[in-house]
């Protein structure tokens, strides 16, 4: 009921399929579709963004935000652990003690997909070993 994102007026988004650069459930609602087909689709939080993890919520130090001069609720920040790369959310300042979110800020929300496949094409060998699309609506770099 609350429009989150839209390509509408911009560029569409180019995606190389199979390779999990788009929501688990949108990729597979997306097998087999030719261009000019157009469907709406429910994911729920499993096939999109997952559950909810309460444990990744935690209350952090301000000394470990070295560096940032005010701390703020919204302000998100890259952390890199074991599992790789993730995006944590401020979501409350108590004084020197910072509550932060490490879940996705889509977890555990049902997302509604308005679709329309606009075009297909082989990828390039470069985007293959890259697993992902260059140039329009993709990654420059
Ligand atoms: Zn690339």
């Amino acid at each position: 009921g609350e429009v989150l994102e839209s390509s509408e007026g911009h560029d569409p988004l180019a995606y190389l399929h199979g390779r999990g650069n788009i929501v688990d459930g949108l990729e597979k609602a997306l097998e087999g579709k030719s261009a000019g087909d157009k469907f709406n689709i429910t994911l729920s939080p499993d096939e999109a963004y997952g559950s909810r993890d309460e444990a990744q919520v935690q209350t952090l130090p301000a000394d470990e935000f070295a560096g940032v001069d005010e701390i703020e609720p919204g302000m998100q920040f890259n952390v890199h652990d074991d599992d790789g790369h993730h995006v944590i959310t401020v979501t409350h300042v108590d004084g020197d003690q910072i509550t932060v979110d490490g879940n996705h800020p889509l977890a555990g929300e049902t997302l509604v997909f308005d679709v329309e496949v606009v075009g297909i094409r082989e990828p390039t060998a470069e985007e293959l070993s890259h697993g992902h699309v260059h140039g329009d609506g993709g990654h420059h770099h």
